[in-house]
């Protein structure tokens, strides 16, 4: 067992250590390479070494180098190496995190790094949480906390008796929410399409203003960081909306939240703390291993009545068990990665990883933009919006760089128009990539 640990650990220090170096996206004869895994199950083993050796022959040279420093694709982050070790030790354990029981060492990390977290974003001391697998399913998590307050004040015990006869639910969008809230709003019943939608403003926030009138159960999802612009909903006007409608507010934060880390940006996310609800992502920009979302409910009786779950083998514990609080029973010990990150990095070294990639994202937008391009975004944050002249011309830009290999930039659609989207979410991101990128962006748009 010893030479197989360390030599998979050998191999993955190769990885990260060649990873600044390679071509961020694979080449399309290491993809074809992958079909020597498409083998019948054989009737019998291999040895563990040879299995290790494979998955790296093979494997490695297919991934995508989001672990590096040029990758800028959707809003991915990378691995701070800290939490890449404390992962490994923490799958070395193989700890199951349902139940303080089972590992009591999951349950007091989970609970230090969630109360770490409620501290950094500044939310209320009583907010409960859990780790989940993204944003979507803490909006998911959090969303089934808030259908349950919400009907539970009209006399509804949605989790004992289903949406079938209750009286209706308002649900409230941006016209920019992020689709993953329509995903959540399906699972639960509360329909994607039934839902009310708000205009948005030229950056993709919400108006405030154009809030609606309504009545009864009322839930309005607003946005911390649009997934094109970055751009911040302003949550005070919404909650201030929310009190005198007595609607809950969810936030999908999934990675502009980190924002409230950094006293610059955090002007973007006034009025978070009065919200009831936040959903955001520690493998985006908190750079934790995959996968790693958080649900934070205010109310921490709502999140745990609409997450439960009981059974004659599972008696009260006493202490607080992980379980009680998401929609999973066994999984891995997510909290170890979310505390190893911020153990290392503290207060200040959060603020200055968010600082630093919005750094990155405003030099390549300004080195962009004096190359002739247009950045059609207000650049608030760590997304950039590149419009190269028409569609057809857009997309040749970005066919042309994701196969050159020394970046990786993707598409997306804003107002109308087809964009190069550069999400610089990376620990890894040098003033050097920023240069590379820049140069490499303006050699391939002809
Ligand atoms: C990425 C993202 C999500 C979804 O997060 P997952 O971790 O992929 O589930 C939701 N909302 C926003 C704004 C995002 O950027």
């Amino acid at each position: 067992m010893d030479d197989l640990l360390l030599d998979a650990a050998q191999r993955a220090v190769r990885y990260r250590r060649s990873i600044g170096e390679r071509r961020v996206a694979p080449t399309q004869e290491t993809i074809e390479r992958l079909d020597a895994f498409r083998e019948p199950l054989a009737q019998r083993g291999t040895s563990a070494a040879s299995v290790v050796a494979m998955l790296d022959d093979l494997g490695s040279p297919a991934t995508v180098a989001t672990s590096g420093g040029r990758y800028f694709g959707f809003v991915n982050g990378s691995s701070l190496p800290v939490t890449v070790a404390a992962n490994w030790l923490a799958t070395a354990w193989d700890q199951n995190a349902a139940l303080a029981v089972m590992s009591p060492t999951a349950a007091v990390l989970e609970d230090v790094a969630l109360g770490w977290l409620v501290d950094l974003f500044e939310l209320p001391p009583e907010t409960a949480g859990a780790f989940v697998t993204g944003a979507t399913m803490a909006s998911f998590a959090a969303l089934a906390a808030a259908r349950h307050a919400q009907l539970r004040a009209v006399g509804w015990d949605v989790d004992a008796d289903g949406l079938f006869g209750a009286p209706p639910v308002t649900v409230v969008l941006g016209e920019e929410a992020h689709a993953s809230i329509g995903r959540a709003l399906a699972l639960l019943g509360l329909g994607r399409e039934r839902v009310v939608r708000v205009a948005a403003d030229a950056q993709g926030r919400l108006r405030a203003d154009a809030l609606p009138n309504v009545t009864g159960p009322t839930i309005v999802c607003a946005q911390a960081g649009n997934v094109n612009t970055g751009a911040f909903d302003p949550l005070d006007p919404i909650c201030d909306w929310a009190n005198r409608n007595g609607a809950w507010v969810h936030v999908d934060g999934a990675f502009g939240m980190w924002a409230a880390a950094s006293t610059r940006r955090a002007h973007l996310t006034r009025g978070l703390a009065r919200a009831d609800s936040w959903a955001t992502d520690g493998h985006k920009w908190l750079n934790v291993p995959y996968d790693c979302g958080i649900a934070l409910v205010r109310d921490d009786a709502s999140l745990r009545a609409s997450m439960a779950l009981s059974a004659a083998y599972l008696p009260p514990s006493g202490t607080r068990d992980p379980m009680h609080y998401g929609p999973d029973a066994s999984r891995r010990a997510r909290g170890v990665d979310v505390w190893a990150a911020l153990k290392f990095l503290g207060r200040d070294g959060v603020a200055e990883l968010v600082e630093r990639c919005c750094r990155h994202a405003a030099r390549i937008a300004d080195g962009l933009t004096v190359a002739g391009f247009d950045v059609l975004n207000d650049v608030v944050l760590n997304q950039v919006l590149v419009d190269f002249g028409d569609a057809a011309r857009t997309l040749r830009v970005i066919d042309a760089v994701q196969r050159d290999g020394t970046l990786w930039a993707g598409v997306s659609r804003w107002h109308g128009r087809t964009v190069m989207r550069v999400s610089v979410s990376s620990w890894a991101t040098t003033d050097d990539d920023v240069d590379r990128t820049v140069r490499a962006i303006v050699r391939l748009a002809p």
